[in-house]
């Protein structure tokens, strides 16, 4: 008898199961507080804060460099960079001559209101208009937790393979913007682009979809515009 052994089995676990479920919504609760702490601070200086999650080597630090680039001689822009050890993005971006915030979560897994508001007191709130913060790279836990940004940009890219938004639909149902990354690549991935945006429009049809790619400046204007007219 052919697959006799293949058992496919499956689980899932019902919110009253999860043992630290009551810890988890506090959690929760006091980060959303202090998000709203955030923006009112960002808000009463006039500055649009904008959130960049996705998958590691989803290509966030390069597109951040290239929105930076520009718009760093429009106005005051400054980049809090999500890193659990390293401090690489912080870098590379720091070459921009722009401010930089490197946020260290010694291994934690997403940022959250708390770091970003500590931060927002490390650095001269006064010129600035847009703060563009990177999340950590990880597509799970950033969605629960807001930051106090205007609004979320998720970056996913086609060497991600096909199934990555129809696999992490959170990131995507609380953001407004996605960038679907390294489509100079799609072809040697054999991914398609269009799917990947009919899968973002199927969960979200109003969400602003762009393809980029970082590599031949594909896409870029479109998202900075996007970006402004948030
Ligand atoms: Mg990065
Ligand atoms: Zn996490």
């Amino acid at each position: 008898m052919a697959n006799e052994g293949a058992v496919q089995v499956m689980l899932e676990a019902s919110p009253d199961e999860i043992y630290d479920i009551e810890l988890e919504h506090s959690l929760l609760e006091a980060n959303a507080k202090l998000a709203v702490e955030n923006r009112a601070l960002l808000d009463k200086n006039g500055i649009t804060a904008i959130d960049f999650m996705g998958a590691i080597g989803s290509g966030k630090t390069t597109l951040i460099t290239k929105l930076v680039e520009r718009l760093k001689d429009k106005f005051g822009v400054a980049v809090f960079n999500g890193d659990a050890t390293t401090s690489n993005d912080a870098d590379a971006i720091a070459k921009q001559n722009v401010p930089v915030v490197q946020i260290a979560t010694i291994n934690g897994c997403h940022l959250d209101a708390n770091l970003v508001g500590k931060g927002l007191k490390r650095i001269e709130l006064e010129n600035l208009k847009m703060i563009f913060i990177e999340n950590i790279g990880n597509l799970i836990c950033p969605a629960e937790f807001p930051l106090g940004s205007k609004a979320r940009v998720v970056v996913v890219s086609v060497t991600e393979g096909p199934w990555m938004v129809r696999k992490h639909p959170h990131m995507f149902l609380g953001s407004q913007v996605v960038v679907i990354n390294k489509i100079d690549l799609a072809e040697a991935m054999e991914v398609s682009v269009d799917q990947l945006i009919a899968d973002v429009h199927s969960l979200k049809p109003d969400i602003k979809v762009i393809p980029t790619s970082c590599k031949r400046g594909t896409g870029l204007d479109e998202v900075v515009d996007a970006l402004l007219a948030i």
